[in-house]
């Protein structure tokens, strides 16, 4: 999945006069859900730039939490608790930059783990569904379909070959393939097994598989399905 960039001819093809969701009356919200590496981010954030609709990246919450848990110690759903978030171009927690330290290995190892505790997962997807309230949202996740926000206009679950996932992941963090591999099977096997909000596909969610797509051609896809909602 190479992080192409949706051409203008192809969106002004879509949408010949402005991008939907300016200016329309109600809020809409995209879900995005499936497993690490699937490219979520790179997907929602280029349909949310061609939506004109505001991007959030779920996952960086519990990043966020995983890092203060580990830094701090003491009970996870306390750091989720008092945590206050910024999430736009950077992710600041409690008011500083953690961008970058958010995607460290052994932050995504605490993140995976804080989020299969209750008392988390109750305060984030409290100040998901706050933000959600107002505007138009793409949203990427685990549970933004079943959980977070179950009505939401567009639901899509990506998938991707196990293989193909980490061969992505490993060329965006220079590492090997292989390290990869087994770092992403513990998570997603942490992930879906977890008693609390399993990755799951969502009652009514489109699946996506997007091995061999290129980002443009999976965004285009979902696109259609946004404009087919409305
Ligand atoms: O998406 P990302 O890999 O950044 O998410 C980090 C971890 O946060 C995931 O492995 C998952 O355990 C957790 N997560 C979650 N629910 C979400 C988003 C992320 O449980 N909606």
């Amino acid at each position: 999945l190479s992080p192409t960039r949706a051409s203008s001819a192809t969106w002004a093809s879509c949408w010949p006069d402005s991008p939907p969701g300016r200016g329309s009356l109600s809020r809409m919200v995209v879900a995005i859900d499936g497993p690490a590496g699937a490219g979520k981010s790179t997907v929602a954030r280029a349909l949310a730039r061609a939506l004109g609709f505001i991007y959030l990246d779920s996952g960086a919450m519990y990043r966020a939490v995983g890092l203060m848990t580990l830094r701090q110690g003491g009970a996870a759903s306390e750091r989720a608790e008092e945590l206050e978030l910024q999430i736009g171009e950077r992710v600041l927690a409690n008011g500083e930059d953690v961008t970058e330290a958010i995607r460290a290995p052994d932050v995504s190892e605490a993140a995976s783990k804080v989020a299969t505790n209750p008392g988390v997962r109750a305060a984030l997807v409290k100040k998901q569904r706050e933000l959600l309230s107002d505007g138009d949202w793409v949203v990427e996740g685990r549970d933004i379909g079943t959980v977070v926000a179950p009505e939401a206009a567009v639901k899509v679950f990506l998938t991707a070959s196990p293989e193909e996932r980490a061969r992505r992941r490993a060329d965006e963090l220079g590492t090997d393939v292989d390290t990869v591999l087994r770092d992403q099977a513990l998570r997603d096997a942490q992930d879906t097994a977890r008693e609390h909000s399993p990755l799951a596909v969502a009652p009514g969610a489109v699946e996506l598989d997007t091995d061999g797509l290129t980002v443009e051609q999976v965004v285009e896809r979902i696109a259609r399905l946004v404009e087919a909602s409305r």
